[in-house]
């Protein structure tokens, strides 16, 4: 009998500096005496971020979200878009929050993004985009989803929420489509408390995206557009400047993590691991998903994620239910079945991974799925025998 974890495993845990250089940090703000509004720490976080994604077109905000919405607004995105239901919910509200209707599209069945096939079935007189999300951190597939958006006028879009630290054929991530949103939240693998950027081919529309984030002033005098409050502040550059120093470490110990994961539970009869990622690409080990099959696994994935709750692992079902399931989304019409994303949906696991989660824990959370499988298939049996 295995014990339960003393203390609560959660899904995520953000990663934090030590606490004396960030203090140092602090005192650079103290000094400055300025918090907000393209503060000094701002501008060369803004740099650091440049040096990483190799590019000069990159712009911070307060959040995702609002990255993502002013990105939509900046680049003139209306009418309809072809975007995914298996992504958290802000993808999708981005959309509404342009007044665009979302066209929801199936998933492929390996990593979850968007099926490039179901996108050109979509395509109508109304499309003007395609926003797709490179889930989990697997890329959706690039070189295609580009074909297509060409061949029809499209701008091609990423929800690179996930994403930060991916490569595909040696290229960082952020350098692919027309424009890519990467979130810098707490809960993700790489964060600066709060945060979001974009990163975009056109040089030319930096300026729109920086009124945007900051009312539309030109000067003090002079309001070019409606823009909105979105802009990052000195507090949450530090943090992102820190934790930005060890991302290679981060994402090395994630890495072991999902190692000791597919190593230990490759076996275990009923869950499912992804298959191994294609060679040009360098992943950044975001998410540890699982999917669960009931009758292999003998219990369902609502069970088991109640079950890994008794053990104090807190997992997360991510993502469910789908986005156009949501009471808010009932009204948007869908053509597609939906076959892969539901299916996905309904045995979809995403099991605890952060950079200080112990290997040894990480041992321990698969003895514990490997014996609450196998209890289970003691006990399907002795029914079994008990019914001959
Ligand atoms: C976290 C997340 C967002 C939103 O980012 P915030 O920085 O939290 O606003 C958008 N899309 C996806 C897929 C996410 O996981």
């Amino acid at each position: 009998m295995i014990k339960p974890f003393k203390k609560p495993i959660y899904v995520a845990r953000p990663f934090l500096p030590n606490l004396d250089d960030f203090s140092e940090g602090l005192k650079e703000i103290w000094d400055n005496h300025w918090l907000t509004n393209k503060g000094p720490i701002v501008q060369r976080f803004g740099q650091e971020l440049s040096n990483y994604f190799e590019t000069d077109n990159v712009c911070l905000f307060t959040n995702g979200t609002l990255a993502l919405q002013i990105g939509l607004q900046g680049m003139g995105i209306a009418g309809e878009v072809i975007t995914t239901p298996f992504t958290f919910v802000a993808t999708t509200h981005s959309l509404f929050w342009n007044k665009i209707r979302p066209v929801f599209v199936d998933i492929e069945p390996d990593f979850y993004t968007l099926d490039p096939e179901k996108v050109e079935a979509a395509i109508t007189p109304w499309t003007t985009a395609i926003l797709a999300v490179h889930v989990f951190g697997y890329p959706c597939k690039v070189n295609v989803l580009a074909d297509i958006a060409r061949r029809h006028n499209l701008k091609l879009i990423y929800d690179a929420a996930h994403a930060f630290g991916v490569r595909v054929g040696n290229k960082p991530i952020g350098l692919f489509g027309d424009m890519s949103m990467f979130s810098f939240h707490a809960t993700k693998l790489y964060h600066s408390i709060e945060g979001g950027m974009l990163t975009f081919q056109d040089s030319g529309i930096k300026s729109i995206f920086d009124y945007l984030k900051n009312f539309g002033f030109e000067s003090e005098v002079e309001v070019v557009m409606p823009g909105t409050n979105a802009k990052m502040n000195e507090m949450q550059a530090l943090m992102g400047s820190m934790v930005l120093e060890h991302v290679n470490e981060i994402i090395e110990k994630r890495r072991q993590i999902t190692a000791i994961y597919r190593e230990k539970l490759e076996a275990v009869s009923g869950i499912y691991l992804r298959p191994e990622l294609p060679k040009d690409i360098g992943y950044n080990y975001a998410y540890m998903p699982v999917e669960v099959d009931e009758k292999e696994f003998g219990m369902s994935r609502d069970q088991f994620y109640e079950k890994l709750k008794e053990y104090n692992i807190y997992s997360r079902r991510y993502f469910y239910p789908l986005v156009c399931d949501f009471a808010c989304y009932k009204s948007v019409a869908i053509k597609d079945p939906l076959t892969v994303a539901r299916k996905a949906g309904e045995r979809i696991l995403t099991l605890p991974i952060y950079y200080d989660l112990a290997l040894d824990d990480v041992q321990r959370i698969c003895d514990i799925i490997i014996a609450i499988g196998s209890k289970q298939a003691n006990h399907q049996s002795s029914e079994l025998a008990a019914k001959v």
